[in-house]
């Protein structure tokens, strides 16, 4: 095999370097990985497999590894490039590519828990006549991006044959068949995590451009490290950060990975608080400003140097077809200013019911009645107001790194408010405990959720996308006696109901989501805050993704009947959830792995579903654990 340098590399710039690489060695890579626990060992796995793409391989290459390692096909912002294919197609898949009865392939599955290793024995039990193309990521990757884009009648028997032309590729030797039907399920459960993706490829590049030198200064690995997910965050697109990495150097790249309009960025979050007085004590000595918290979805907009404007969900996802009504807003916002105009813009903003005839802010259940697809402006009935709270990007520039105080004053002077449909957040800078509480009461009286608080001036105030951070606190009014915050969590289970709940389910088990290991943990039942339509309009969800096994990434707790439910889901939704607080737990799982027991909630509650959150947006166990920790008297 060759292996070549980057400067080797770059003098066959133009030749096909190491045009195919096997699918069987990605696989081989991915059982090393299953079969490590250790973080470090499956990080430098993952470095030394990228490296050795960089070497014997292209960019485009390696590009199309880490999609296949993260369980994408594309950037997240990309539509229809996501995998996930039910069970039933899958077996009938497996059952057909194998000639085995598709009873008997329920039957291995329920007796074994993975659809992967049913694949996999299948597969060796099968006799081959005669031995097709193997497989390679080329050509893994655009059979798979088919079945993600093929909708529609036939789209069933289409995926199903190309999964079984693949299938019959597979090479019963190796674990091909395996991780192909975990991929399409859109769980490669391995245990990595998609930081250590981009921590591998910080190690790789390092690797590559030190020519042969495989011991790195540890300093050096931190430094790119956090080069690395401050590009990322700023520009969530792997293609660009490779070739970025590849053409100028891993420790360059973040002059070429700027924020760019038509790119959603992972927007930045805050930290939950408990009170006035510990805002006070976080911000002390500092000048800090608080805007109204609304309740409504985050809407980040973009104008493109195009004249295009997109709107973007918390989640990324293109929902300029749900806000049609908002784009001849918008354009008036930007342009009527008579001294600029804007040419390009990112805009983070939140978007909320509005009353056009009391002139006021409506409930957030209202919105969430508005149709999220394919809306036609002539029958929107719930209109929407947009607030705007920061700028991120005008006019060619990123302001990421600029204060609150300038980020704002630029939007203020650039941008023209309209009542109802565009304004800014309200906001007063004031560190006076009274007035805060007064400010707080009127946000409150003003239908909003509580305060946003934020830090205004030097490098603490710079916007930090994808962040959860210390220097935006939230104070939401409802939950300051409690816990100081809701938690969105996934329903991996049903209760059947009964009594007046019968024919719908009486009660769900609920999961965080583990971040380093891609795992859902039980954090713990909940029977309450239900309406009777809430019940009805859960079941008509939540019924077609009943499953007959938990999935392997599903942490709960096998011996205690308490803890396991009627039904399990496909995990798709997600609750939100209030607690009165945290106990140690012998049943549920959360955090376990710190605590050697799991964290679970006391008392939950049923707020709402969060449609804008997919389900590694939710609660994670560390959140938990910093929930659980953040009680007084705890004894751990
Ligand atoms: P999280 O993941 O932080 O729990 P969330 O989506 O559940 O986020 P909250 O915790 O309630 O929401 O608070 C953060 C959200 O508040 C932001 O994502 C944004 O949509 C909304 N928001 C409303 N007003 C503001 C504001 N003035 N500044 C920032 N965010 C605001």
């Amino acid at each position: 095999l060759i292996k070549l340098t980057k400067k080797e590399h770059e003098k066959h710039k133009g030749e096909v370097l190491g045009a195919n690489i096997p699918y069987a060695r990605l696989t081989e890579v991915f059982d090393k990985i299953e079969n490590e626990s250790s973080r470090l060992k499956i990080i430098s796995i993952v470095s030394e497999f990228f490296l050795e793409i960089l070497q014997q391989s292209s960019v485009d290459k390696l590009v199309k590894i880490v999609y296949l390692f993260i369980n994408r096909l594309g950037p997240d912002y990309e539509p229809d490039l996501e995998l996930g294919l039910g069970e039933s197609l899958l077996i009938r898949a497996i059952s057909e590519c194998s000639g085995r009865a598709s009873s008997k392939v329920k039957k291995d599955y329920q007796e074994v828990g993975d659809l992967g290793k049913v694949a996999q024995k299948s597969k060796s039990a099968q006799p081959t006549m005669f031995k097709p193309k193997s497989l390679d990521i080329d050509m893994v990757f655009t059979n798979l991006t088919q079945i993600a884009k093929s909708t529609g009648k036939d789209s069933v028997s289409k995926k199903v044959g190309i999964i079984n032309k693949m299938l019959t590729a597979c090479d019963a030797k190796t674990s091909e068949a395996k991780f192909l039907i975990r991929s399409l399920e859109g769980k490669l459960r391995i245990g990595l995590a998609e930081k250590t993706v981009l921590i591998g490829l910080a190690q790789a590049f390092l690797l590559f451009e030190s020519n042969s030198n495989r011991k790195i200064n540890p300093e050096k690995l931190n430094e790119v490290e956090d080069i690395i997910r401050e590009a990322f965050s700023r520009i969530p697109n792997y293609e660009i950060i490779i070739q970025a990495a590849y053409d100028h150097g891993i420790e360059n790249i973040l002059e070429y990975c700027q924020l760019t309009p038509g790119i959603p960025l992972k927007p930045m979050l805050a930290k939950p608080t408990k009170s006035i007085t510990e805002v006070l004590d976080r911000f002390q000595g500092e000048e800090f400003t608080c805007e109204y918290k609304y309740d409504g979805e985050r809407a980040q907009v973009h104008l493109l140097s195009d004249g295009t404007i997109k709107i973007y969900s918390r989640n990324s996802e293109d929902m300029s077809q749900r806000y049609p009504d908002l784009i001849p807003i918008l354009r008036e916002v930007m342009h009527s200013k008579s001294t600029t105009s804007a040419v390009s813009m990112v805009l983070d903003c939140e978007a909320v019911a509005w009353d056009r005839i009391n002139n006021k802010i409506l409930p957030f259940q209202v919105l969430s009645t508005r149709k999220r697809k394919d809306v036609d402006e002539k029958d929107i009935k719930v209109h929407i107001c947009l607030f705007a709270f920061d700028l991120l990007y005008y006019n060619n520039e990123a302001l990421i790194t600029h204060s609150l105080t300038d980020r704002r004053s630029i939007m203020h002077e650039n941008l023209t408010t309209i009542e109802g449909k565009f304004q800014f957040a309200t906001a007063k800078n004031s560190s006076n405990l009274d007035e805060l509480q007064v400010f707080l009461d009127q946000s409150v009286k003003d239908a909003c959720e509580g305060l946003m608080v934020k830090m205004l001036n030097g490098k603490d105030s710079f916007y930090e996308p994808s962040k959860r951070s210390r220097n935006w606190l939230k104070l939401k009014k409802d939950y300051l006696e409690g816990v100081g915050d809701s938690l969105d969590l996934v329903v991996i289970g049903g209760y059947i109901g009964r009594g007046k709940r019968t024919g719908s389910y009486g009660g769900f088990l609920l999961a965080s989501y583990n971040e380093d290991t891609g795992e859902y943990e039980t954090t713990c039942k909940i029977g309450t805050g239900f309406s009777d339509e809430d019940l009805s309009s859960i079941h008509a969800k939540l019924k077609p993704t009943e499953i007959k096994m938990p999935k392997p990434f599903y942490v709960y707790d096998t011996t205690n009947s308490n803890a396991i439910p009627d039904v399990w889901f496909e995990p798709t939704t997600v609750f939100e959830v209030l607690a009165a607080d945290f106990s140690l737990s012998p049943i549920y799982k959360a955090a376990h792995q710190e605590y050697g027991k799991g964290i679970s909630l006391r008392f939950p509650r049923f707020l709402r579903i969060r449609d804008d959150k997919g389900i590694e947006d939710a609660t994670s166990s560390t959140q938990v654990s910093e929930f659980y920790r953040s009680q007084a008297n705890i004894n751990i």
